[in-house]
């Protein structure tokens, strides 16, 4: 199809390179020496938001050791080790702490995910989506008892009932839909900008396969029945709680019939059409960080224009 291979790189907040170490979890006395631990780090996380400094390659996340980290009852979520065995904490916090005395500045995932190095885009993405769960999850959904946090922000139990609760992640497809003329089907989401356009993509339902997913999705979306659909990778995006399932879908209908409710508008481009589009500045290249883009360059056979010319990371 193209000489781009979709495991070239890896997609932004894939790759953490450290090792979970799940087994530690339910180790109280294990965790407590690791907390304290003087090349142990730990990061606060605070509605999404961590604390970066700029560095002249990126930006890197401001971690400390334990000692040092702002003191909590709870809350302490164990990531992993690293190769070096580095033990990495994050700490929720109702708020990020101060740091007036260093260039240290809160961020969100969707701006720094693909500026942090791999490593730490994965401890973040690891955190946010704790954080997220655990905002969202502090009564038990079986009895409506208050849970609490335990192996290291792994699990909430119900003190009434006994349930533990396990993190949740909710699968997604985003499909790159290509028609007989090799011609990519591109779709603006109603609450998007003008100009941005993207992939299509949508929530499994229960009971269906990822499959069948992606081609209802696409019908939903935009009237294209969908044929042959063949997986490429897969990527967190903890907003809140979704893993993105990433497909080539090949049309068997041209016609478009866009649903009005999520979807705006969509077209048929080919490779010739998007690069005028892009020079033009009538569409907007996807944002870097996200499965989109690279499933788009996949189709399009190298890295996609940014604004203002430069390709996109
Ligand atoms: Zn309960």
């Amino acid at each position: 199809m193209t000489e781009l291979d979709a495991t070239s790189k890896p997609l932004s907040l894939t790759y953490a390179g450290v090792d979970r170490a799940a087994h530690h979890r339910l180790d109280e006395a294990w965790l407590a020496a690791a907390w304290s631990h003087p090349t142990t780090r730990v990061f606060v996380v605070s509605g999404g938001q961590v604390l970066v400094e700029d560095t002249p390659d990126g930006v890197e996340l401001v971690m400390t050791p334990a000692f040092d980290a702002p003191e909590t009852e709870q809350h302490r979520y164990f990531l992993g080790i690293d190769d070096e065995g580095v033990r990495y904490f994050a700490l929720q916090k109702d708020s990020l702490p101060g740091r007036m005395d260093e260039p240290a500045r809160p961020a969100g995932l969707r701006e720094v995910g693909g500026l942090l190095s791999p490593l730490e885009a994965g401890l973040m993405v690891h955190a946010v989506a704790l954080e997220n769960w655990q905002r969202m999850h502090r009564f038990c959904s079986r009895c409506g008892e208050r849970t609490v946090i335990a192996a290291a922000g792994h699990i909430r139990r119900c003190p009434a009932c006994g349930a533990e609760h396990y993190p949740r992640t909710d699968p997604a497809v985003i499909m790159l839909v290509t028609d007989d003329e090799d011609r990519a089907l591109l779709g603006r989401q109603v609450h998007w900008p003008e100009g941005r356009f993207s992939t299509l993509a949508g929530f499994v339902e229960p009971g269906e396969s990822i499959e069948q997913s992606v081609r209802r999705e696409v019908f939903e979306e935009a009237g294209v029945t969908v044929g042959a659909v063949s997986y490429v990778a897969s990527q967190p995006w903890p907003f809140p709680s979704s893993l993105m399932l990433g497909f080539m879908a090949q049309a068997t209908s041209a016609d478009i019939h866009v649903d009005g409710e999520e979807i705006h508008e969509a077209r048929w481009f080919s490779r010739d059409d998007l690069r005028a589009a892009f020079e033009s500045g009538e569409v907007l290249p996807p944002y870097g960080i996200s499965i989109a883009a690279r499933l788009i360059e996949l189709w399009y056979g190298k890295p996609l224009p940014r604004q203002g010319g430069t390709p996109a990371t």
